[in-house]
């Protein structure tokens, strides 16, 4: 693949390579981070390879982040992976180095780098750094198999979504050749804490269904502290409602700090996205997120949720 040569030419023309990835991280965000990380450290030893952004507390298991001083920004190298637009990218100084480039898989909505691989078959961004590493015949280390690996359990619901394909299960199992615990990683990545169990039983005790199968669930500031829980973790119940045969579609309004709602947005067949970008949002046509201002937003959003589902 020609991009990857491009990109593998870049690498090899700077010195210092800073990756940065999306806010709220999930295993896929750190996943290709910092797979691509151990990657290049293991072909590059002489370079200086740094991963940033916020230590995610639910995540340091899999991943920790570098320091990174303004300074090292000089004349620097940087890659964002797993990012669609820049708004959503952490740690601000993105733009700071001498070369950006956007290696993604979400639509390519804000088209933002000097070079960007953007491509939405794939599963993850995780599921692109292996390739990148095929395509440029970068063998990698063992801790970057296992952290691509996660980015791609994580991104795929363990193989579950339609966005795996035959190419995702070939890379996974190529992954799974490396020498680390398969078992370990996805016991971790399948376990939860007794407060989120909890959690999901008060999602799917206030579950409101539609005919159609469109869902909802709110879960207030009083409702995460009640559960003891942060606005992060509740990554862990998304998929719960997508469980039930009668639930086609559904939104998880999260209340902020702030009082704006967060909103996790998924969908087993119609796509969803569009109704994302129309609340300052956006994201796979199966998976988005929006962001609402108000209870009357949310009652739009899902009225909006309602009349795609019927529709469609
Ligand atoms: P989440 O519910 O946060 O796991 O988000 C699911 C997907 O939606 C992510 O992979 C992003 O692609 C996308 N997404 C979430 N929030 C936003 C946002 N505010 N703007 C654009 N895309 C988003």
């Amino acid at each position: 693949m020609e991009i990857c040569h491009q990109i593998l030419e870049k690498i090899k023309a700077y010195d210092t390579i800073i990756i940065h990835r999306h806010m709220k991280p999930d295993p896929d965000a750190l996943g290709s981070q910092m797979g691509l990380k151990y990657l290049l450290e293991k072909h590059f030893p002489d370079k200086h390879i740094k991963a940033v952004g916020f230590n995610e507390p639910t995540l340091t298991w899999l991943a920790k982040m570098d320091t990174v001083e303004d300074s090292d920004y000089q004349g620097a190298l940087v890659i964002v992976c797993d990012t669609a637009n820049t708004a959503r990218i952490d740690d601000k100084r993105y733009d700071k180095g001498d070369y950006l480039i956007k290696i993604d898989h979400h639509p390519n909505d804000d088209q933002y780098g000097d070079l960007a691989w953007v491509d939405t078959n794939s599963s993850s961004a995780s599921e692109m750094i292996a390739l990148f590493a095929e395509a440029t015949n970068l063998d990698l280390s063992d801790f970057a198999a296992r952290l691509l690996c996660a980015g791609i359990i994580g991104d795929t619901g363990r193989f579950l979504y339609p966005s795996t394909s035959v190419r995702t299960l070939r890379i996974a199992s190529r992954l799974r050749e490396h020498n680390f615990d398969f078992s370990e990683l996805t016991r971790k990545m399948d376990t939860i804490s007794f407060k989120i169990a909890k959690l999901q039983g008060y999602v799917y005790d206030h579950l409101e269904v539609d005919e159609n199968g469109a869902a909802r669930v709110t879960l207030t500031q009083e409702v995460l502290q009640a559960y003891n829980v942060t606005d992060a973790e509740t990554a862990a119940i998304v998929g719960a409602p997508g469980r039930i045969d009668s639930v086609s579609l559904w939104g998880i309004f999260v209340e902020q700090a702030d009082g704006h709602y967060r909103v996790r947005l998924r969908s087993k067949f119609v796509p969803i996205n569009g109704v994302a970008k129309e609340h300052d949002g956006g994201g796979h046509p199966l998976a988005s997120g929006a962001n609402s201002y108000s209870l009357e937003e949310n009652e739009q959003i899902y009225q909006e949720l309602k009349n795609l589902v019927k529709n469609s």
